[in-house]
């Protein structure tokens, strides 16, 4: 997958709509202190759905919103839209929005859906909010620290099959909820003899 376009509107220090193109290779963002590098790669996994706050640098995911300056009046929304085409050539865009007291809504293409299927089309994809692809300060230093199984992690997410995880769990919790079903059947077939 090649991400594209980045498009953001009241997306913390971005208050202003700014629109970012990204070519193919290696890119790096780099600026003085404070003028919004770390923002910017947040932005990029918060649309792909990443919801902890910690990993935002937030206290609640409403702080991603553009809090207010001085001269500012704070923002009411925030807005992510990301532009990728797929390794079959087909393009994508993913937009995010959070409004304050109304919590998050993704679409894909226009049409309205849930937080999990954009997490696993990014997973299946072999990127997503905690792709290796995407460096942060810090984060080689962590590599280098990080335990087997975190590092099994990572090789997981870059290999496209971390969404395979996710499915797996949910097909495990269909499976134990029809077995409940059936137990119950059972109970009640053996009240009706
Ligand atoms: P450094 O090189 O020091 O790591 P950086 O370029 O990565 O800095 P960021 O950490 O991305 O910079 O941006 C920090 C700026 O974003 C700060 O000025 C902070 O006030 C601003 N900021 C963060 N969240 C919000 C928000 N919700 N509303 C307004 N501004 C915000």
């Amino acid at each position: 997958m090649q991400i594209r376009r980045l498009k953001l509107s009241g997306f913390k220090s971005f208050v202003e709509p700014a629109e970012l193109r990204i070519e193919p290779g290696l890119t790096g963002v780099v600026g003085p202190n404070g003028c919004g590098k770390s923002n910017l790669l947040e932005a990029i996994r918060w649309v792909m759905g990443e919801n902890s706050p910690k990993s935002m640098r937030s206290g609640g995911m409403e702080d991603v919103i553009f809090a207010g300056t001085a001269q500012r009046p704070p923002r009411d929304f925030a807005e992510v839209v990301l532009h990728a085409t797929d390794d079959s050539g087909e393009d994508m865009e993913v937009t995010r929005r959070i409004e304050r007291g109304a919590g998050s809504a993704y679409r894909v293409n226009g049409k309205d859906v849930r937080a999990k299927d954009v997490a696993l089309a990014f997973a299946d994809a072999a990127t997503g909010a905690h792709s290796p692809a995407l460096v942060s300060q810090g984060k080689i230093a962590q590599v280098i620290a990080a335990k087997p199984t975190e590092r099994r992690q990572m090789l997981e997410e870059a290999a496209g099959i971390a969404g395979l995880h996710v499915r797996r769990r949910d097909a495990e919790s269909k499976l134990r909820s029809t077995e409940k079903n059936l137990e119950r059947l059972e109970d009640i077939m053996s009240g009706l003899d």
